[in-house]
């Protein structure tokens, strides 16, 4: 995968060589930013405000797959996947640091092409890259980023704040990521069976770039922000719908009502589920990595939300001893699990 002379770049260049090349474009925007990269930590001043930290490990083979993923798309797919993070503490995003481990088979076009995503991602999304660690790896690629942000003490939003009564929201719509997916491995499949055969994508765009090139909803933070509305509890959608609103009771020791026919799913997504032989609706439930924002708020804000055609109430809180159910489409309760409420189970 490499050639010779790509390989003798990145050695030739060296640990800080790699560095100072990686890093000669990144400019610092945040305010929150007082010392970027160079120095033996970054400095960043939230002056108040709550500070935010997350972090995420991805390896090659375990969380991505680089014979379908562009490294371009995997390294703004690890900062979003991240950012998201942040805005589901209802925070603002600032900083991120990005470390890598490369195996030799990396040349260095490659290393580029993966932070030019994150690059990206940091620019679009206004967070200033201050750091990170560089790497050789034995085996595969390794990706960890750390992202970093604030919120005032009365808007942070943890996930144990849903009340009895309160309205459960969810964000764009689900299931995407997770049967784009289903269709990337099709096409793997059939690639690796037969090579002269080209994967066939067509008119799925939307599908596939909801698993190769999610968005984190920063704009949905700014829209309850702007509408007044303070959610009482919030988590964003990696695993599944099931896995966290039951996340979200857990943490505040209540139950919910879901109800199936007001679960957000795409036309090209049910329509693909089904053509794979998947129920859409346990795909919104099990799939994983919408980064859509799931939230729960008061009763009294139906209003406010009701007419935003990217949010969608689908479900209310309930006192604990009522449970955690889905009501079906033909009005049955099925208890909700964190793996989908049949033998559904995640690759
Ligand atoms: P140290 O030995 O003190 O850990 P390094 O030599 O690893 O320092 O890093 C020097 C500077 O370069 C630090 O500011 C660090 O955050 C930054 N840095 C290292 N690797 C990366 C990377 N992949 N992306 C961004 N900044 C990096
Ligand atoms: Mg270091």
């Amino acid at each position: 995968m490499f050639d010779n002379e790509e390989k003798t770049n990145l050695e030739r260049l060296g640990e800080f060589g790699l560095i100072d090349h990686l890093t000669k474009s990144v400019e610092l925007t945040q305010e929150t930013t007082d010392k970027g990269i160079g120095d033996d930590a970054a400095v960043l001043d939230f002056s108040g405000n709550k500070t935010l930290i997350s972090t995420d490990l991805l390896l090659e083979g375990i969380h991505f797959d680089l014979r379908y993923v562009p490294l371009k798309h995997l390294g703004y797919k690890a900062v979003q996947v991240n950012l998201s993070d942040i805005y589901a503490m209802n925070g603002t995003a600032s900083q991120i640091t990005f470390s890598i481990g490369l195996s030799s088979k990396f040349p260095l076009d490659a290393v580029e092409e993966l932070y030019s995503g994150a690059l990206l991602a940091c620019q679009k999304y206004g967070v200033d890259l201050v750091g990170g660690d560089t790497s050789a790896s034995a085996q595969g690629l390794v990706i960890s980023v750390t992202s970093i942000g604030y919120a005032r003490a009365e808007e942070t939003t943890y996930r144990s704040g849903a009340r009895e009564g309160d309205l459960i929201c969810v964000s764009g719509d689900l299931g995407g990521a997770y049967v784009g997916l289903q269709l990337l491995e099709r096409e793997k499949r059939i690639f690796l069976e037969n090579p002269n055969i080209q994967p066939d994508l067509e008119g799925k765009d939307y599908i596939v770039e909801r698993q190769l090139k999610p968005e984190a909803r920063k704009d949905i933070i700014e829209l309850l922000r702007s509408l007044g509305v303070k959610p009482t509890a919030m988590i964003d959608v990696s695993d599944g719908l099931a896995s966290e609103i039951l996340h979200i009771c857990k943490a505040s020791e209540k139950g919910c009502k879901l109800y199936e026919e007001k679960i957000p799913i795409d036309p090209m997504t049910y329509d693909t589920a089904r053509d794979f032989g998947l129920d859409p609706t346990v795909c919104a439930l099990s799939g994983g990595e919408d980064y859509e924002l799931l939230f729960t708020v008061d009763q009294g804000d139906y209003d406010k939300l009701k007419n935003q055609p990217d949010i969608t109430v689908i479900g209310h809180i309930t006192e604990p001893a009522a449970g955690t159910g889905l009501i079906s489409k033909s009005g049955n309760v099925h208890p909700l699990q964190a793996q989908g409420w049949n033998a559904f189970r995640r690759v």
